[in-house]
């Protein structure tokens, strides 16, 4: 299965139901709206991750008779220089419905004159923005992006992406994709019979089809999470891990062995093995560098979750900032097991989920300390040797404890709270614990909210 280069248009939690929503009330007449977004391109990739919707009021409106319906270039200009002067938008989309149409999405003729024209106007006028256009049926979407090649402009189709599966719409031009179609007689008699019976014919389809998770860290917790996902009907995953496997890994990598590490096999090769012959038919990508390296951001583009599963804060910082810019919702997962005088402190784990638009994220958390961010970046340099100096980092790659039975119950959690983003069985829940210390508990941490910081940069910066 070769995944489409197909531009997508990611929308932040809860804005693309309420804007349809908007737009659709009025099936008498077309109605518009202009969404400011950023754009990410990487080789043939392009990933807009809208920021604002902008609704015109009815004086915006050129005319008010039907054929004739559009909105005011004042409007549009006016919107173009706000942009402009804001500095963290650069891509324009319009949105307008063809509400007589029941389903089948399809720009018109006049749709592709104006937007054309558009386009080649603001080509001459401020090169620096980006546009794409979405229209929307009663029950669907064609969503494309323009671009400009040997001066004349040109429309890609788009997809649309929301953060759930289940605020996302039909594509009307779903049918020209080549991403794999899972028959139900696959998942009723294959290998995932048994878990179809658990979740439904309706979960498994969204699961199995059109989904690729982003595992950043493929060490203990990492590699459980990633058997877990192939386990559960996912088909494609990207394995991001720069590491060797070591001797010392062997009491907790799933699908790592003795001659693996005799061997010092790369973690990513050693479990996307694993992983394909549980599933000979799964998609995995193997990339064995740290998440900081400018050649895994085309990956994390065709993902639709990034899972951040290291114990390392350089590379949870990373990932943060990127499923922020991409506008890509983002699941951590990790553990902690603290010694002290030689009884055990404490032995739990969490798992955070971060949507774009939830407004949370892993710094306001206090889940990213800058410190060890900035000791790793500059490990080999004179800022890293005076952090050191000060004490404020060991300057060794501290030893954590690791056991495989606490990673096999977070790495688990964190699966079944990526379901449940797809089955909706349960509330949403940001932050869930485990804990086993007097008693063992799994419980949501329901106070995140009040020790959260409230001014973050990232989530008010990129968010
Ligand atoms: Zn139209
Ligand atoms: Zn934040």
């Amino acid at each position: 299965m070769k995944k489409s280069a197909l531009p997508v248009i990611r929308f932040p939690q809860g804005m693309f139901p309420e804007l349809r929503h908007r737009l659709l009330a009025d099936l008498e007449r077309e109605s518009f709206a202009l969404l400011l977004g950023k754009r990410t391109v990487v080789d043939d990739h392009c990933v807009i991750k809208v920021v604002e919707v902008v609704h015109p009021t009815r004086d915006d409106y050129d005319g008010q008779s039907l054929a004739s319906l559009r909105l005011k270039r004042e409007f549009v200009y006016r919107q173009l220089v706000r942009m402009q002067q804001q500095g963290d938008v650069d891509t324009l989309i319009d949105v307008h419905t063809h509400p007589f149409c029941p389903n089948g999405a399809a720009f018109s003729g006049i749709d592709d004159r104006d937007e054309r024209d558009f386009m080649s106007w603001l080509d001459e006028t401020l090169d620096d923005i980006g546009y794409a256009s979405v229209v929307l049926s009663q029950s669907d979407y064609s969503a494309r992006v323009w671009s400009m090649e040997d001066g004349q402009p040109v429309a890609s189709t788009a997809r649309v992406k929301t953060q759930i599966i289940a605020e996302a719409w039909p594509c009307a031009d779903s049918r020209h994709d080549d991403t794999t179609d899972v028959t139900p007689s696959d998942l009723g008699t294959g290998f995932l019979a048994r878990t179809t019976l658990a979740l439904g014919l309706d979960a498994m389809r969204s699961i199995v089809s059109d989904q690729t998770i982003a595992i950043v860290g493929v060490g203990g917790l990492g590699s459980v999470v990633a058997e877990n996902l192939i386990h559960m009907g996912f088909q494609s995953v990207q394995l991001i891990d720069p590491d060797v496997v070591e001797i010392t890994n062997l009491n907790r990598i799933v699908g790592a062995y003795h001659s693996d590490a005799l061997d010092s096999r790369l973690k990513v090769e050693v479990v996307g093995e694993h992983l394909r012959k549980i599933n000979p038919d799964a998609v995995v990508e193997a990339h064995a560098v740290g998440i900081e390296d400018d050649s895994t951001l085309a990956a994390l583009m065709r993902s639709d979750w990034i899972v951040v599963a290291t114990d390392n804060h350089f590379s949870r910082y990373h990932a943060q900032i990127i499923a922020l810019q991409l506008g890509v919702p983002l699941l951590s997962a990790g553990v902690n097991i603290n010694v002290k005088d030689g009884q055990i402190a404490d032995w739990s784990g969490e798992v955070i989920i971060a949507r774009s638009g939830d407004g949370l994220c892993l710094n306001c958390l206090g889940r990213i300390n800058p410190t060890l961010v900035a000791a790793y970046e500059h490990r080999a340099d004179t800022i890293g040797a005076e952090l050191v100096r000060k004490g404020y980092v060991t300057g060794q790659e501290v030893k954590e404890p690791a056991v495989k039975t606490l990673n096999a119950i977070v790495g688990a959690m964190a699966v079944d709270a990526l379901l449940n983003q797809f089955t909706e069985r349960q509330r949403h829940v940001p932050v869930t614990v485990y804990e086993s210390n007097h008693l063992s508990a799994i419980y949501p941490d329901e106070q995140w909210q009040s020790s959260r910081q409230v001014s973050c940069y990232f989530c008010s910066s990129l968010q």
